[in-house]
């Protein structure tokens, strides 16, 4: 258990204590009930997950930092007697039992209360009561209460919670018009008829089904009347008014809107999935007109450098190197699809006649090659230095035992006490980058494309190391790395070079404006090229509503198609979707659109597919908080999309058939 204990105190330290709550006897209790003891079967491990997790009927239990900060404000005392609205699955009963005298806990679900009251007793938790009934009554018998927590959305506090308070006591409850985004209110009872209240901010609860709650299908059952213009309309209908149409993506004037993007020296373009073909093909028509008219002669893509390196020689005109056919490591789809081959013969296209200083380029910013990084190192050496050719053999020899599965030298390290091969790996890459080796004119692309495998090499030594410590640290060290890797392009391109860069929402989005930067600790590319770059980058995210997408379920799976479910209520993209337009660019740079700024600015669900897609735990899975407005520079919406159009691997022995080359379909 002493991995729980660990993970507890983790959770205690960066989720809770270091978001701001403070209650020394709330995160004492936090540290001492086992959430892992409360969350079903199998779903363990994901126990001190900073989120929400399934739980049975359809409900969820809540996300340990939203229950710290309902039970801080419910300034619960020892002698307490409080009540909880929605027992679910008893997690946040068993905490307010260690800080309180007596609860009642009310659960409309017979089953959750069964299992919640079991759970109570395996722990020996004796002053708690669960009752089967509609909580939005209120439990008359146990009134009044010292504090109410209710952990479902409300369309308003029940009026028999407000008359259970006791004079003092406090009703912390979610309360909103939409479906799924409430505001938790804090309600004190300050006399026999007075309250006061107070904003927590924005909260995100299943909805309180019950009398003085929502019906079953979602409708108000309270009969009191709902003010008709909630606040996601009002969004809507500002998108609507302020997004700028786009015609179809084929359509040349497709990249006309993104002309006020031309003037940065970075622009970048995401994705909000790694598998929907519209998202390719509308950064290639903006990357085309980038490329065309404005003089970007870098495109650098979320991809594997040495895979990227054979299209940039392609695109190039320049003599093959040897390389088997590119991007089949898993998910081979995301850059192994039509649209990216149609990409690559447009380049190859424009660069004909061309002086290599007007060529476009097409570069990997990913960290995942070591293996063919060791390689490609290893290759040019033995053509322009075979003596450095020898050393370097025996310096990447010390990765030699994990090549094939460099996520268990981690753990290796770790044994070892120290970082086995960080001095040999760093060594090389400095070596590569600092003595040109004696490079003749005409070698200098070679000496870049080695030079940055040695970087990347030294950095995935990193990567696999602290990726064994788990949290933020892997994932930042990753983004870095694609960071510095774009500087290494920009600076080998010289001072007038420009940049256009192709990764997922996640990288792109500065991540100082979402969950990722706020409670988990993490950065991205986009924030680190802002950081760097100030005023010269342009962030450009892309979303959609419904269609098909091309994903995987699991990690190593087969590829499938799956149909994207409608966005929820409460996200950005439910917003989107309701504007009724069905393509559009919203300009979301500072000075531009003021009143649509500041309402896209709360911080609002958006969903992130990756490579893996899991419709059935959607809302956990992909869903996170972010601040639209602040996160990206513009914003592109496409109402339905549908999958990438992927292409098959090659059968190994194929010969290569020049027309599809790289590809070698
Ligand atoms: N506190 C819980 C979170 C539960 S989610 C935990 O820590 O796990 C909200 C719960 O409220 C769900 O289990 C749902 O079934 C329940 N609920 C919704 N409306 C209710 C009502 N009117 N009365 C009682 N429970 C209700």
């Amino acid at each position: 258990m002493a991995g729980f204990d660990a993970a507890r105190m983790r959770m205690v330290r960066s989720h809770l204590a270091g978001r701001g709550v403070s209650d020394a006897r709330v995160l004492a209790a936090m540290a001492q009930v086992p959430r892992e003891r409360f969350v079903d079967p199998g779903m363990e491990e994901f126990a001190y997950e900073d989120s929400p997790l399934p739980i049975g009927e359809g409900q969820t239990i809540s996300q340990p930092y939203i229950v710290a900060l309902m039970l801080e404000a419910a300034e619960i005392s020892p002698n307490d007697r409080v009540l909880e609205v929605g027992t679910g699955s008893g997690y946040a009963a068993a905490l307010m039992s260690r800080l309180a005298r007596h609860v009642h806990t009310i659960e409309r679900h017979a089953s959750l209360a069964d299992e919640a009251r079991a759970r109570f007793a395996r722990l020996d938790y004796d002053n708690i009561d669960v009752h089967t009934a509609d909580g939005t009554r209120g439990w008359p018998e146990g009134a009044p209460f010292d504090a109410i927590l209710v952990a479902a959305g409300a369309p308003a506090p029940p009026q028999a919670l407000r008359e259970q308070l006791a004079i003092g006591g406090r009703l912390v409850i979610p309360v909103g018009d939409e479906g799924l985004v409430q505001e938790l209110l804090k309600i004190r009872r300050t006399g026999e008829d007075t309250f006061e209240q107070e904003s927590l901010g924005a909260v995100m609860f299943v909805p309180l089904v019950g009398e003085q709650g929502w019906a079953e299908d979602g409708r108000r059952a309270a009969s009191r009347h709902v003010p008709a213009a909630a606040r996601g309309d009002d969004a809507a209908s500002l998108i609507a008014e302020h997004a700028i149409p786009l015609p179809d993506v084929d359509d040349d004037a497709f990249a006309d809107a993104f002309e006020r993007f031309a003037e940065a020296r970075v622009v970048m373009l995401g994705e909000c999935s790694h598998g929907t073909s519209e998202f390719y093909a509308a950064r290639a028509a903006i990357t085309r007109r980038l490329v065309e008219r404005h003089g970007f002669t870098l495109v650098a893509v979320e991809a594997d450098w040495p895979d990227a390196s054979v299209i940039n020689r392609h695109v190039r005109h320049l003599p093959r190197r040897p390389h088997g056919p590119v991007f089949t490591r898993f998910p081979a789809w995301m850059w192994r699809n039509r649209e990216i081959a149609a990409l690559a013969a447009w380049m190859r296209q424009y660069n004909e006649g061309r002086d290599y200083e007007a060529q476009v380029g097409f570069y990997g910013l990913d960290i995942y090659s070591l293996n063919a990084s060791i390689e490609a190192v290893l290759e040019y050496l033995d053509r322009v230095d075979p003596e450095a050719a020898v050393v370097a053999r025996e310096r990447y020899g010390c990765l030699t035992p994990w090549q094939r599965s460099p996520e268990v030298y981690g753990r290796a390290a770790l044994r070892a006490g120290h970082a086995l091969c960080e001095e040999a790996v760093v060594r090389q890459c400095r070596e590569l980058l600092e003595h040109r080796l004696g490079i003749v004119d005409g070698l200098s692309l070679d000496h870049l494309d080695a030079a940055q495998n040695a970087r990347l090499v030294a950095s995935a030594e990193r990567y696999y190391r602290v990726m064994y410590y788990g949290g933020a640290e892997s994932w930042n060290l990753r983004d870095e790395h694609m960071a510095d890797t774009l500087d290494a392009l920009l600076q080998a391109h010289g001072p007038r070079s420009r940049a256009v860069v192709w990764a997922h929402n996640s990288h792109i989005g500065d991540a100082r404006h979402t969950d990722m930067g706020q409670s988990r600790g993490e950065h991205n590319i986009g924030q680190l090229v802002r950081q760097r770059h100030s005023g010269e980058v342009a962030l450009v995210g892309f979303g959609t509503h419904a269609g098909t997408v091309a994903a995987a379920h699991d990690w190593g799976d087969e590829m499938e198609v799956m149909d994207v479910r409608p966005s929820r209520t409460g996200s950005i993209e439910h917003l989107c979707h309701g504007s009724g337009v069905p393509r559009f660019l919203l300009d979301l740079c500072e000075g531009h659109d003021d009143a649509m700024r500041r309402a896209l600015s709360e911080p609002l669900l958006q969903r992130f597919i990756g490579v893996i897609y899991r419709p059935a735990t959607e809302l956990q899975s992909h869903y996170a908080r972010a601040s639209l407005a602040r996160q990206y520079d513009g914003y592109v919406w496409f109402d339905e999309t549908r999958a990438v159009d992927a292409l098959e691997a090659p059968a190994t022995d194929a010969g290569e058939v020049p027309e599809t080359y790289p590809f070698g379909v």
